[in-house]
């Protein structure tokens, strides 16, 4: 392609910030749907957990780890998902912006574009936004204790949204008296509401829905030539457990030259 003639504008260039993340720290991108709660009422999403939505913002951080090689993994619940790069990705430079909007933009097109392969006939009304931020984290348990926070932050929503909305559609309480009988309540207090009262053992709700989803990079060997392929699957780990990242600590230091990637299809459950 041909290279633009210098102009006398091209002064204009050095207005541009140098946004080069620092090297050797864990990248973490995450990104936030704008106003989903609106967003989710205005799509008739199911409370308090549509499985459609979970599964297309699923699918469209596979497509986002499927297309860059640093990606070690990615978590998601609700309206959000975190991407995590290894330590020393080299991708565009390290440079912030370029990694932020790259990734949001494929993860936002990627969810509009298969937006009925999941709601079907239900149509999309408007183009959903989402935000953006960069975190580094400089140590393992600074990065582990990251994902702990994200689906600790889904645990403690997902108790209180499932015993809210158990309430209003079993218990025929309105939103605002069941706001009121969870006012003060403890963890504890809402399972016990759940067993006693409606015969629900919230240890019993689906992984996906307490957990939220992990999005990783698992080598197997295929059977047909026997050679090692690395799939993209997704899972609902216990993150919080100690155990868990003792049993995966090599999801931390993934080598980019393992990842013979091969196409696994549309992830499933
Ligand atoms: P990068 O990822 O670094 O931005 P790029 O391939 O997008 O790489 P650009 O410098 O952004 O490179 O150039 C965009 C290119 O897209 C143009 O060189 C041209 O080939 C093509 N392009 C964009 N808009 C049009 C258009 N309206 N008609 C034809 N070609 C277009
Ligand atoms: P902001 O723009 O500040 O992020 P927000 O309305 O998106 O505002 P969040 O804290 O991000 O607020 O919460 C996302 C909301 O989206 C949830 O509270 C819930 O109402 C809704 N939501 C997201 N995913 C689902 C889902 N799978 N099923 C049902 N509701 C969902
Ligand atoms: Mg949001
Ligand atoms: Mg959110
Ligand atoms: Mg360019
Ligand atoms: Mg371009």
């Amino acid at each position: 392609t041909l290279k633009m003639a210098k102009s006398s504008f091209e002064y204009v260039k050095n207005f541009e910030i140098d946004d080069t993340l620092i090297p050797n720290t864990w990248i973490v991108v995450r990104i936030d749907g704008k106003c989903f709660h609106k967003f989710s009422d205005d799509h008739d999403f199911t409370k308090p957990n549509d499985l459609r939505a979970i599964k297309l913002m699923n699918y469209a951080a596979f497509t986002v780890i499927k297309e860059f090689n640093d990606l070690l993994m990615a978590y998601g619940q609700s309206d959000e998902y975190s991407f995590i790069f290894k330590k020393d990705s080299k991708l565009y430079k390290r440079r912030a912006a370029k990694l932020l909007t790259t990734i949001n933009s494929k993860f936002s097109s990627t969810y509009v574009y298969y937006w009925s392969k999941f709601f079907g006939e239900q149509r999309l009304k408007y183009p959903p936004t989402f935000d953006g931020r960069i975190v580094l984290y400089p140590s393992e348990e600074n990065l582990i204790d990251y994902m702990k926070w994200r689906q600790a932050d889904v645990h403690i929503n997902n108790l209180y949204n499932t015993t809210f909305w158990t309430l209003v559609l079993e218990g025929k309480l309105s939103p605002m008296q069941a706001e009121k009988r969870l006012c003060g309540t403890l963890s504890a207090d809402k399972n016990e509401i759940l067993f006693s009262e409606f015969n629900i053992n919230y240890n019993n709700e689906p992984e996906i829905f307490r957990r939220g989803t992990l999005l990783l990079r698992k080598m197997v060997l295929d059977s047909c030539n026997d050679k090692l392929k690395t799939l993209i699957v997704d899972t609902h780990c216990d993150m919080l457990k100690n155990k868990f990242w003792e049993e995966h600590a090599c999801l931390l230091s993934l080598k980019s030259s393992q990842q013979k990637l091969m196409y696994k299809g549309p992830i499933t459950e």
